[in-house]
């Protein structure tokens, strides 16, 4: 990144301000929004190896318009308050486009768990929940942590053990933390749900063909090059749905130690696995090794998606950034001053907000799983294959009829007679949520000449949203 660069807190302002400025707002109230409004920073001892280690935390919380406050906890080794900010900011905005009703919070802990053993890292994520959980900070109704970069379903099942623990009668305990495993309280669909939002929204995108053509594409999904830079669970998710369901070619995939490249597209379950066993893509079979991962965010593609951290496209090298359509499956990879020279070369940006929402979508349904303390279609589900089979049977009696002479397809009796599980539910309203939150953005995108781009767009969306849920509070 170049000197001039803004810090990501600060390039998340910048976007805000961006869309802050083609709105009316009364100024206190634009400035209220924007700012986060607590950051707690705590530092804890744990006897590990013979000594007492400190660690740093933090949990911020950004807008309180809508409680519980909900965003991730990152485990990584340069987390700081800036950071933390910057996300709890985004999730404000994030959990308004999509309609979930959240204010938004982050939390990181200043942590490399690749150094430590699992019975180490439970110890280190019990005493961080404590300290979280004694301040409210972790709380059904008031602040509703799940994972993030460095964190999964088991750091979150820990949260959630050690909140009961320490409130031994609330009945919705469980609704505590998202991102849980589904034996202790979470919902089928939760680990794919970023990397499927993903998928959902580039399909909603290519539904509009005058957008595709805004990014110089046309067509569909089908045979569409694209670049993955981070192999994680986000990353991955995207990848292996996109190639396997949509027919993309992921043609390269970045990692932390160098890239992989195969024209023909990888075999994304293979680099995944490659990767898992070995650290990395080093001396991985199923592509062309590249040293210098990062500048290979430059090559011909017809998609970009930036999976990782914040601030891999920057200043230094946006201008030489080819994708004409990058897809924001993490938070801020693309800076304040990336984002106005691509805006200037025409590069379409499906902004994080909303392109990386489908997590916090699901973990939505998750809470609400929880508090309802039922399964999703538990009720429906036996009582609407019991109404299909009605059909069936009806239609299978008319196609003995040989004077009507049709026939039903193989396998229609049986499809249509499967009703919905959780995992199918969830999916439907994942894939609602996405296709909604987007059609609400490029109303906006295509019906106001001073919104050339979608993050502008999605930020308008957002901000009158929870302007108008201060506005309702009397503030
Ligand atoms: N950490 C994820 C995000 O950045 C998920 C947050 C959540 O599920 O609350 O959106």
């Amino acid at each position: 990144m170049t000197a001039a660069e803004p810090t990501f807190r600060q390039s998340v302002e910048l976007m805000f301000n961006r869309a802050a400025a083609l709105m009316e707002l009364p100024p206190g109230l634009e400035e209220k929004i924007r700012v986060c409004n607590s950051t707690y920073v705590v530092r804890f001892g744990v006897r590990l190896r013979g000594e007492v280690r400190t660690f740093t935390g933090y949990r911020s919380v950004h807008s309180e318009h809508m409680e519980p406050v909900k965003g991730g906890i990152r485990y990584a080794a340069n987390v700081n308050q800036d950071e933390v900010e910057a996300l709890a900011s985004l999730m404000t905005f994030k959990c308004a486009l999509v309609e979930a009703p959240f204010g938004g919070s982050k939390g990181g802990l200043c942590i490399d768990p690749r150094q430590y053993e699992e019975h180490e890292l439970e110890q280190i994520t019990r005493r961080f929940a404590y300290e979280l959980i004694k301040r409210d900070l972790i709380n059904p109704s008031q602040n509703v942590p799940a994972p993030d970069m460095g964190t999964g379903e088991k750091e979150m099942a820990i949260m959630a053990d050690q909140y009961a623990r320490m409130n031994t009668t609330d009945i919705n305990a469980r609704a505590c933390v998202t991102g849980k495993p589904p034996n202790a309280g979470g919902i089928q669909g939760r680990v794919e749900a970023t990397g499927r939002g993903v998928q959902y929204a580039l399909q909603e995108f290519f539904r509009y063909p005058e957008d595709v053509a805004k990014a110089g594409l046309d067509g569909s999904l089908d045979g569409k090059r694209v670049i993955v830079q981070g192999l994680g669970n986000v990353g991955y998710h995207a990848a292996l749905f996109l190639s396997t369901e949509d027919g993309c070619k992921i043609t390269h995939v970045i990692e932390r130690d160098g890239a992989l490249t195969n024209p023909e597209g990888l075999d994304i379950a293979l680099v995944r696995d490659w990767i898992a066993h070995h650290g990395g893509v080093r001396g991985c079979p199923h592509g062309h090794y590249i040293e210098e991962g990062l500048k290979v965010l430059e090559e011909d593609c017809d998609i970009l998606i930036p999976a990782a951290i914040e601030g891999v496209i920057n200043m230094g090298n946006a201008e030489r950034v080819k994708a004409p359509l990058i897809i924001e499956a993490a938070n801020g990879p693309v800076t304040a001053g990336a984002d106005e020279i691509l805006r200037h070369k025409g590069t379409v940006i499906i902004p994080d907000l909303y392109a990386n929402a489908g997590g916090v979508t699901v973990s939505y349904f998750e809470w609400v799983k929880n508090l309802s303390h039922i399964r999703f279609g538990r009720m429906q589900r036996r009582q609407e294959e019991a109404r299909h089979e009605l059909i069936v049977n009806e239609l299978e009696r008319l196609s003995k009829d040989k004077e009507l002479g049709w026939s039903l397809s193989p396998n229609f009796k049986e499809k249509y007679l499967k009703g919905a599980g959780e995992l199918e539910l969830v999916r439907s309203g994942l894939d609602d949520t996405m296709r909604g939150a987007y059609q609400s953005m490029r109303e906006v995108w295509h019906s106001r000449n001073d919104v050339t781009d979608l993050r502008t767009a999605g930020f308008l969306v957002s901000i009158s949203r929870v302007a108008s849920s201060y506005q309702a509070k009397g503030l």
